[in-house]
């Protein structure tokens, strides 16, 4: 059984002067314990969680946008806001390393009140970031703290916050292979690769708009509602994430492996196979059981691996079997296959 920690035992620790950090990371903490260790500035650990919760720091309840303005720079100037700080500069850099930003370009935010969000500054890139670049802004786009101003395109993370309460942290990168997914207008397509069934399930595609419009944000916002990860049109990826910064750029991660994947499976000259969906509806129950929500959850096992754009002419029917008694399921695609040539001819001429 997991040891409970409550706030008197926290508060037992600091009186004694014991290690904060001492305390078990896979204890179970109360509440009013996370609060406490959230406001003695520790422990944070490696992803910026307070240990044992799972998730991120709650957003503070002590501040808001209506505080004043030497509260809200005492706030912005916290431990705990200069460990997140910190973080936002470590993911961009682990962004830039991989290529998934260019220029000046990807954004990133941390809801860390009920309206207020810590994000980045504009015309910076993002591999060269310092703690003190960093901008607070309220959920309209307001910059309350911060000598550097916030990014343009920060009205999008402020309407994916609004839209998605659960929504702790965004990111916003330009992926090669996930905007080349973008560009050419094409869903990532499913039933291939477990880690994206997971962690992301299906990725749709906001049409395009003037970044850092609002229009841009609210036609992102409408989906974030059943999808973490967002596709925009001719330009790059947006996901969000009910724990931490570190996982919404997880959430790149996966993408950007998956769409690699899918084109160099459809250069190889062998027809590409999927899982079945009574696979998926096995990935969907991990899933639910990891608390990830996917709007595929409950739906009848033919209704899995449907996906029209790659599979066109599937209907939700009793699976047939072929001749050869090969279950449709893990058969050749021709209807894939031709659409993931296509593709692959079109990103590489592209790129001639
Ligand atoms: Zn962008």
């Amino acid at each position: 059984m997991k040891t409970v920690i409550s706030a008197r035992d926290v508060e037992e620790l600091i009186r004694k002067g014991g290690d904060l950090s001492s305390l078990p990371a896979d204890a179970v903490y109360t509440p009013s314990a996370r609060d406490l260790l959230r406001d003695s500035g520790g422990p944070v650990g490696r992803s910026g969680t307070v240990a044992g919760t799972g998730a991120g720091p709650s957003p503070s309840k002590s501040v808001s946008a209506s505080s004043s303005s030497a509260d809200l720079e005492r706030f912005f100037n916290s431990p705990e806001m200069t460990a997140l700080k910190q973080k936002i500069c470590e993911i961009g850099q682990r962004l830039w390393q991989r290529a998934y930003v260019d220029g000046n370009g990807g954004n990133i935010a941390i809801r860390v009140a009920d309206d207020l969000a810590l994000c980045t500054p504009t015309l910076i890139s993002k591999g060269f970031m310092k703690p003190e670049d960093m901008c607070l802004v309220d959920l309209e786009g307001n910059q309350k703290a911060g000598i550097k101003k916030r990014t343009s395109e920060i009205l999008m993370h402020l309407q994916i916050m609004k839209a998605q309460p659960k929504a702790k942290a965004t990111v916003h990168c330009h992926p090669p292979y996930a905007t080349g997914f973008a560009v050419a207008g094409v869903e990532p397509p499913s039933c291939m690769i477990p880690e994206i069934e997971v962690f992301i399930g299906k990725v749709p595609i906001a049409p395009y708009r003037t970044p850092g419009t609002p229009e841009m944000g609210h036609l992102v916002a409408e989906l974030v509602d059943k999808h973490n990860t967002v596709l925009m049109a001719n330009h790059g990826v947006v996901s969000w994430s009910h724990n931490d910064v570190e996982d919404a750029y997880f959430k790149m991660e996966i993408l950007e492996a998956y769409c690699r994947t899918v084109l160099v499976a459809a250069q190889l000259g062998q027809p590409m196979k999927t899982f079945s969906p009574s696979q998926l509806q096995d990935l969907l129950k991990i899933k639910q059981t990891l608390g990830i929500p996917d709007p595929r959850i409950g739906l009848k096992e033919c209704e899995l691996c449907d996906n029209a754009e790659w599979r066109p002419g599937v209907t939700c029917a009793l699976p047939e079997r072929g001749a050869t008694g090969e279950s449709p399921s893990v058969a050749p695609d021709p209807s894939t296959e031709a659409l993931v040539q296509a593709i692959t001819d079109q990103i590489l001429s592209g790129a001639r």
